[in-house]
């Protein structure tokens, strides 16, 4: 089996395997509120993997939330903003988690504008000094689809400079690239385990000024009364496993630049007519979004899979019809490109890439022998 789409959720770290395995096997589950000598000592275990977080991240322990992902991180931010008429400036290439809650603060009276994207994927940013009033703006670090890295820090370092409120989604980014919270100038971040070979269910909200933050979930005290709810002790402790080994990660991520950059280029070679979204930006390594005009994304997944390789389809499917991403929208990409897009975001340590390459080719060759067209001819009876 060859995984590519860590992008969605990174396969489990081995390191978090031996541990848990361990740990579920001693079986001692103890509730940190609990004021008895195991519990105690769970909420002892809790404190610890947040030092160990707010290191990796150049954070204090106190500026991180520990949530069940980023989707609850981002709800708890744009909560803050609830039943305000604030001003809030976006990208349009942000997660659905983004997107959705800010929906739901137009319907609320928010004012709700949109920074361009440009055709390369990166985000134009200059609304940023040319709109009178923003309360809150709010753009990703790395694109989850094509995996361009975006002008975060000069983009939260412009948001201090006009005293804006910035909110960086680093989902994408962590693991793969140095963060560093405190001389970032980002008021809110957020991030995932599972994107890192942690456990699903475990994220960190990531702020400046944690007195600031009105809680989302309300009941006990936990989280220093921030986020309430029975810690996820068990995500937390494999988050913090995968945070200590961040620069490992991030090594291994780097050695894999050189790779992706001469795969994509054989694949160039091999399918003349490919298209790499973002090629000619900055990118994370081991993402390659991309498409075949004329091959429908859903085709070529199944042929991938059925070599044992799983890819993910940016295009959504409606109608049975691949329908082009908000994200490729937004770049002003053709339908003939966005419906047949395919991509591949590899682990660290991939080596892989030949037989990847090898398989692409061959079902470029046999499904446009075939003729998998949505060129949408009319049928003529
Ligand atoms: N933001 C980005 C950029 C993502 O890629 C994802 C997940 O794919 C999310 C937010 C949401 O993460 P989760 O589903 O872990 O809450």
């Amino acid at each position: 089996m060859i995984y590519a789409d860590y992008n969605s959720t990174s396969l489990l770290d081995e390191e978090v395997k031996t541990y848990l395995t361990k740990r579920i096997n001693e079986g001692i589950f103890s509730n940190p509120s609990s004021l008895h000598a195991l519990g105690r000592h769970q909420k002892y275990i809790i404190e610890n993997c947040r030092k160990v977080c707010a290191k990796s991240l150049g954070a204090s322990p106190n500026q991180v939330i520990f949530t069940s992902g980023a989707t609850e991180s981002i709800a708890m931010i744009f909560n803050q903003f609830s039943q305000e008429k604030k001003e809030i400036i976006s990208s349009e290439i942000e997660h659905n988690a983004v997107l959705e809650n800010l929906k739901l603060l137009k319907k609320q009276g928010c004012n709700i504008s949109y920074f361009d994207t440009h055709e390369n994927g990166v985000v134009d940013l200059r609304k940023l000094k040319t709109q009178k009033i923003i309360d809150l703006a709010c753009l990703m670090a790395v694109n989850n689809e094509t995996g361009v890295i975006q002008s975060y820090l000069e983009f939260a370092k412009t948001c201090h400079s006009l005293n804006i409120l910035s909110f960086v989604d680093l989902t994408q980014l962590i693991g793969k690239q140095k963060f560093v919270f405190e001389s970032s100038n980002i008021d809110f971040a957020c991030l995932s385990g599972h994107k890192l070979g942690a456990l699903p269910g475990i994220g960190i909200l990531l702020i400046k000024n944690p007195l600031e933050l009105n809680s989302l979930i309300r009941g006990g005290k936990q989280e220093h009364g921030l986020r309430a709810g029975t810690e996820n002790y068990i995500g937390i402790e494999s988050l913090a496993i995968v945070m200590n080994n961040l620069d490992s990660l991030m090594k291994k991520y780097s050695n894999l630049e050189n790779v992706t950059i001469e795969f994509e280029k054989k694949l160039k070679e091999k399918i003349p007519n490919i298209k790499i979204f973002g090629d000619e930006s900055e990118r994370v390594s081991g993402t390659t979004l991309f498409s075949i005009p004329g091959l429908m994304s859903q085709a070529i997944q199944i042929e991938l899979e059925s070599n044992g390789i799983f890819v993910s389809t940016s295009a959504a499917c409606s109608d049975n019809e691949p329908e082009t991403s908000h994200v490729l929208r937004a770049m002003n990409i053709d339908d003939k490109y966005g419906r047949g897009v395919i991509r591949l975001s590899l682990p660290p340590d991939e080596n892989e890439y030949n037989q990847i390459l090898e398989k692409i080719v061959s079902i470029y060759l046999k499904l446009s022998k075939i003729g998998n067209f949505f060129d949408n001819r009319e049928i003529k009876l």
